[in-house]
């Protein structure tokens, strides 16, 4: 779905907002004591970002029905702002990753769902800025611009935004050559 620019850019107001509700939540209940869980849920649910971002790209968006309508009509037009609304993807992401945590240890819970929200916040500038912006090499996002364009000609490989960690644990690592030849690395 082309969704107008309120909806795709809307999580800059939703992820601050949450963030800070859950960092106060943290520090508010257990004060100081709170850091040390607190971080290494943050610590654990960026990685999880990242995980879960790949897996998202791979099966979801390249499989399931709806989304991976939306995502071959993001593959046809790269710069089209086109994606679900960002309330209903930021509130699935706080869902998963306040949920499973919260009743038995709240305050890694707080960090988990912050790492999670900071991960999918720069999972979306980060894919956005590869299409949109002007990235040169030795800037900090070009091996992301590098990896993503590669992908948009062959969809079977670097289904990873921030990172192509996962895409080399799970062998989908891929590179660009020309524009009409794709080898695996
Ligand atoms: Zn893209
Ligand atoms: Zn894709």
């Amino acid at each position: 779905m082309r969704i107008n620019k309120f909806l795709y850019f809307g999580d800059f107001i939703t992820i601050p907002a949450a963030l800070a509700f859950f960092v106060y939540s943290a520090f508010a209940a257990s004060g100081l004591a709170a850091a040390l869980p607190y971080f290494a849920g943050l610590f654990g649910g960026l990685v999880v970002w990242t995980l879960a971002e790949y897996w998202i790209h791979r099966i979801a968006y390249h499989h399931w029905p709806v989304l991976s309508d939306l995502h071959d009509r993001h593959h046809e037009a790269p710069k089209e702002l086109i994606g679900i609304p960002s309330f209903l993807s930021s509130g699935i992401v706080i869902t998963l990753g306040y949920g499973p945590f919260f009743a038995f240890w709240p305050r890694f819970a707080d960090g988990f769902v912050s790492g999670a929200l900071i991960g999918y916040a720069v999972y979306m500038i980060a894919h956005h800025a590869t299409h949109h912006w002007r990235i040169e090499p030795g800037q900090l996002l070009y091996a992301a611009r590098v990896r993503h364009m590669a992908h948009h000609y062959h969809d079977e490989a670097n289904f990873g935004i921030i990172t192509g960690f996962w895409d080399w644990v799970f062998g989908t690592t891929g590179r660009r050559r020309r524009r009409d030849h794709f080898a695996g690395a």
